[in-house]
């Protein structure tokens, strides 16, 4: 199930998307459901089969896509978005003398939040004022949304707590990361945190994940790797991160960008006024967004 919240003449909607249709799931599962984060936690494994025997049956209205507005999944996380740096090793090693980190393998996880409010969607473009920075960059991630509260997830519990999944890009203005000497500033600007188009159900594709994962800028494929690569897979990140602290359901975590980021490239290939980023990831999709800088 690909579920997606969108803007539909004037109302915000949750919804499924199948192919070039969207089906409200309101009107799918016969009761409210006002948001995102409303479905997943009052959400019930046996509603993706009453879903499935709805669709098969043909009795319901579906709107094209082209009519409506995809917004991210989840417009407005409870709280911030968890990420991790440096987990993809090539990744690690093309971070040379950045001011903002070393090229060492982590032995933990590296954890940093990011402001999402709101997290954009597809298609919606990325304003930034060259006032704040010119150096912007794109990362390409797979995004777990958690689906249940739980502290002290065992790595072989850990898909047990996970809703589903979703792109991100973790957009990153470079020279705010070097100058605070901390990475929250930098990724947390308005519109920097992309999510979408869609969230896929975890009953997609089960751990361990090995999906294609790409960021082409204007066409040009700059990241491609696949999941399978994480120096820490999903089960240790959600099992390390729970340790001691609560995760939430509608909690999401991004889970790092492999190589081939604007600052790998000597000298750095930052974003372009105009410049086009189509994050793809396999069996999910593709989001884009477009960066305008302002005055
Ligand atoms: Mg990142």
């Amino acid at each position: 199930m690909n579920f997606v919240t969108y803007n539909y003449q004037g109302n915000e909607q949750i919804g499924i998307c199948q192919t070039d249709q969207v089906v409200s799931l309101t009107e799918l599962l016969n009761s409210p459901i006002d948001s995102m984060l409303d479905l997943i936690s009052s959400f019930q494994p046996e509603w993706l089969n009453i879903m499935d025997e709805r669709l098969k049956s043909g009795e319901y209205r579906t709107i094209p896509v082209s009519s409506v507005k995809l917004l991210a999944p989840i417009p407005y996380p409870r709280r911030n978005v968890f990420c991790l740096g440096k987990n993809y090793v090539e990744h690690a090693q093309e971070i040379k003398l950045t001011g903002i980190t070393d090229t060492s393998i982590p032995q933990h996880p590296i954890y940093f939040t990011k402001v999402a409010s709101p997290a954009i969607g597809q298609n919606d473009p990325i304003l930034v004022s060259r006032q704040v920075t010119t150096q912007v960059d794109y990362e390409v991630e797979l995004a777990i949304v958690i689906g249940r509260d739980g502290i002290n997830i065992k790595p072989e519990e850990a898909e047990e707590y996970i809703f589903g999944y979703t792109i991100a890009n973790d957009v990153s203005a470079r020279n705010l990361q070097a100058n605070h000497l901390q990475w929250f500033k930098g990724k947390s600007l308005n519109n920097f945190c992309p999510l979408g188009p869609v969230l896929v159900h975890k009953s997609a594709f089960p751990l361990p994940l090995h999906l294609e994962i790409q960021c082409r800028i204007n066409g040009e494929l700059r990241q491609n790797s696949n999941t399978k690569n994480m120096i820490f897979d999903i089960p240790h990140i959600i099992s390390d991160l729970s340790k001691g602290m609560t995760l939430k359901a509608g909690d999401i975590i991004c889970t790092g960008t492999p190589s081939g980021v604007g600052m790998g490239f000597e000298p750095p290939r930052y974003l372009a006024d105009g410049d086009v980023m189509e994050c793809y990831i396999e069996k999910i999709g593709k989001l884009t967004n477009q960066i305008i800088f302002m005055e």
